[in-house]
């Protein structure tokens, strides 16, 4: 029976800043996986917490969070894709590495990239949703429902009184 997943992968800053982009959308498409919704993110503090709040209690938490940010690259923003396909999340995370780029397999992503800076913690140059609660919550975070190409999850409408957006001149 198919196993059909959308995840979240996330190219972070230090993944911009050493100008891997298109050697990770490369790697990523060997999965043959489709990506289903892409854009580029400016982190605001709250997104960045909402996204890692599990690691919230860690030592490594606020250099995490200006990690993710873009303070430690000068690149305050990051590549953030939704791929959609059979069993995405693991062929994603098999692909990814481990979290420690040591440890990661060498031909694996994080393996490939990643490092362990001198205050310890893992910049790993990518995003990749854990399981499948996790990645809707996480793809419920980045993305609103119109920014993705399929219905994904339940959606609803909500009209706002007095709601203004921008729109082009
Ligand atoms: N991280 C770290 N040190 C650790 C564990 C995690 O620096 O001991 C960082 C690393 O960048 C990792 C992120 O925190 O990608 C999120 O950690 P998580 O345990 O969710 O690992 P992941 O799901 O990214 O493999
Ligand atoms: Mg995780």
């Amino acid at each position: 029976m198919k196993n059909t997943q959308a995840t979240l992968v996330l190219i972070k800053p230090d993944g911009l800043k050493k100008s891997l982009t298109g050697n990770i959308l490369a790697r990523l498409s060997e999965t043959k996986l489709e990506i289903i919704a892409a854009k580029v993110v400016r982190v605001s503090k709250e997104l960045a917490e909402q996204h890692y709040y599990h690691l919230k209690d860690k030592p490594f938490f606020p250099e995490l969070i200006k990690y993710l940010q873009g303070e430690l690259h000068d690149r305050k923003k990051v590549l953030a894709l939704v791929y959609g396909g059979e069993d995405a999340i693991n062929k994603v995370r098999q692909l990814a590495g481990a979290t420690n780029p040591e440890e990661a397999d060498p031909t694996s992503i994080r393996g490939s990239y990643g490092r362990i800076t001198t205050k310890g913690l893992y910049e790993n140059v990518i995003h990749a949703s854990t399981n499948e609660s996790e990645a809707e919550r996480e793809i419920k975070l980045w993305f609103l429902p119109e920014e993705i190409i399929v219905d994904l999850y339940h959606a609803k409408i909500k009209t706002q009184d007095q709601c203004t957006h921008r729109v082009w001149a």
